[in-house]
C-alpha cells in the first residue's frame, strides 16, 4: 500500500488526507496544535472549491451546514449601496454560487471522513526530506518513511523554508484583520461587504441566525494589545447599520486579530522529490478573494488525482493558476487600502458607475475562478 505523510491538520491538509485515503493510499495526519481548528471564525466557500468538496463525498453536507450567500454587494461606510453580487448569474453559470459555512463545521466533515489514528494532534514535524520521503517529528529520532508527504503546515510553512531556502518569506501586506462569530438575533440576512478610508467590514449570515463578521484596517503590523472590541468599535463607529450593532453584539473573547501575510513571490515549483506543498504553505494570499482555503481544497483533490506519478504534474496543475489568484487577491487588497479621502469617493464612484454600466462583465470577472472543475469531476 503506498503512504502519504501529511503535515498539518488545517483545511488543506484534512483535505488532501481524505482524498488520498479514498483512493487507496495508507495516510497519516501529523498536527501540532492540541486540537483540530482553533480558530473559531467563518469561511465562505466558493463554487469552485465545492465541486472539489464534491469529489470527496463532502460537497452536500458542507452545502447543508451552510447558509447560501444571498443577495449583496460593496457597500459604501455610509451604507449607499455600489455594487451588487450577481448571484443568480453565478449559480445559473456555475451551478452553485458562494456558501458560508462555521470554520469548524468545515474541519469536522473533513476529519468525520478519516478513520480513528489517522489525525495525530500534538505531533510535530521536525523536518522532512524530499529525496527519501522520510519525515522525523519532534522529540522522535525514529524517521517516518512515506512515498509522498504532503506539506500543508501554512503561511509560515518550516517545509516550504528548507525546500526553498532562498525564496523570499511571506511580506506584511498592509492590513491588520479581524475576525469574529456573533450569535444569532443581530444579524441582517444580507452579506455585505463595506468599504470606507483604509477600513473593510464585512457580514456573512451563517445558518441559525450567527453571523460571522470580518475588518480589515490599514496599519503596520505588529498592533494587536489591549481591548480589540472598544478598537473596533471606535474605527467603525458612525458606518451604516447594523456595524456599530453587530460590535455591540460581539463579545470581547470572540474577535481573532491577525496581520495579513501573503506570498508575494510565486514559488518556482509546488514540490521537491516526493514533497508537494498545499494551500497557504504554497501560496499564502491575502483574504480579499475569499480563495486561500477554496485553492487549498483544490490543490488537495488535484494532488490526489496525480499522486502516485511525477509530482511535476501537480505543478503544471496548480501553479499557475494559484499565483494568478495571489496576485489578483493583493490587488483587491491594495484598493481597500485607499484612504485619501478624494481617491476613496473616485474608488467609490468608479466602482458605482462600472457596475451600472457593465454588470454583466462585473458579473463574469470571478468566472475563472469559479468555473474551475476537478481533474475527474461526475458531480451533476
Ligand atoms: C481574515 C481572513 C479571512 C479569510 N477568509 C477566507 C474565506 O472566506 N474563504 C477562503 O477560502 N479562505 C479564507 N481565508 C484564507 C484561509 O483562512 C486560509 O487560506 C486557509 O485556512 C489555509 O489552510 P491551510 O490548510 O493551507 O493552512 P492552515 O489552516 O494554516 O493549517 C496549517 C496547519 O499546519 C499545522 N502545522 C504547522 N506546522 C506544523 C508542523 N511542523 N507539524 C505539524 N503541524 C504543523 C498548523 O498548526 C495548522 O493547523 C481567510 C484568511 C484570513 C486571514
Amino acid at each position: 500500500m503506498r503512504r502519504a505523510t501529511v503535515i498539518g491538520a488545517g483545511v488543506g491538509g484534512l483535505t488532501a488526507a481524505v482524498a488520498l485515503w479514498q483512493r487507496g493510499w495508507a495516510v497519516t495526519v501529523f498536527e501540532r496544535a492540541a486540537s483540530l481548528e482553533p480558530v473559531g471564525s467563518g469561511l465562505a466557500v466558493a463554487v469552485n472549491a465545492l465541486k472539489a468538496l464534491d469529489v470527496i463525498g463532502v460537497g452536500d453536507g458542507i452545502r447543508k451546514l451552510s447558509a447560501v450567500q444571498g443577495e449583496g454587494g460593496v457597500r459604501s461606510a455610509k451604507g449607499r449601496w455600489l455594487m451588487k453580487t450577481a448571484v443568480r448569474e453565478i449559480s445559473d453559470k456555475h451551478g452553485d454560487s458562494v456558501v458560508l459555512v462555521r470554520r469548524a463545521d468545515l474541519v469536522d466533515a473533513l476529519a468525520a471522513q478519516l478513520p480513528p489514528g489517522v489525525v495525530r494532534l500534538n505531533t510535530a514535524v521536525a523536518e522532512a526530506e524530499p529525496a527519501s520521503g522520510r519525515v522525523r517529528l519532534v522529540g522522535d529520532p525514529d524517521p517516518i518513511e512515506a512515498d509522498l508527504v504532503v506539506a500543508a503546515d501554512g503561511i509560515r510553512s518550516a517545509v516550504r523554508s528548507a525546500l526553498f531556502p532562498d525564496h523570499p518569506e511571506p511580506s506584511y501586506a498592509g492590513v491588520t484583520s479581524w475576525r469574529m462569530l456573533i450569535p444569532g438575533g443581530h444579524v441582517p440576512g444580507q452579506t455585505f461587504e463595506t468599504w470606507g478610508a483604509g477600513r473593510v467590514f464585512g457580514v456573512m449570515p451563517l445558518i441559525g441566525g450567527a453571523a460571522y463578521c470580518y475588518a480589515t484596517d490599514t496599519v503596520p503590523a505588529g498592533g494587536g494589545d489591549g481591548d480589540q472590541r472598544a478598537l473596533l468599535r471606535r474605527l467603525f463607529r458612525g458606518w451604516h447599520s447594523p456595524i456599530p450593532e453587530l460590535l455591540d453584539a460581539v463579545s470581547p473573547e470572540a474577535i481573532l486579530r491577525n496581520d495579513v501575510y501573503h506570498l508575494a513571490t510565486p514559488l518556482p515549483a509546488m514540490h521537491r522529490g516526493k514533497i508537494a506543498l498545499l494551500g497557504d504553505a504554497a501560496h499564502a494570499m491575502t483574504p480579499n478573494l475569499g480563495q486561500g482555503a477554496c485553492q487549498a481544497i483544490e490543490d488537495a483533490v488535484t494532488l490526489a488525482h496525480v499522486a502516485g506519478g511525477d509530482l511535476a504534474g501537480y505543478t503544471a496543475a496548480r501553479l499557475k493558476r494559484t499565483s494568478a489568484i495571489v496576485a489578483r487577491s493583493a490587488v483587491g487588497c491594495r484598493i481597500t487600502q485607499v484612504r485619501n479621502p478624494l481617491l476613496v469617493r473616485l474608488r467609490d464612484e468608479g466602482m458605482a458607475l462600472a457596475w451600472r454600466l457593465g454588470r454583466r462583465r462585473m458579473a463574469a470577472a470571478m468566472d475563472d475562478i469559479f468555473g474551475w472543475n476537478p481533474p475527474d469531476y461526475t458531480h451533476t
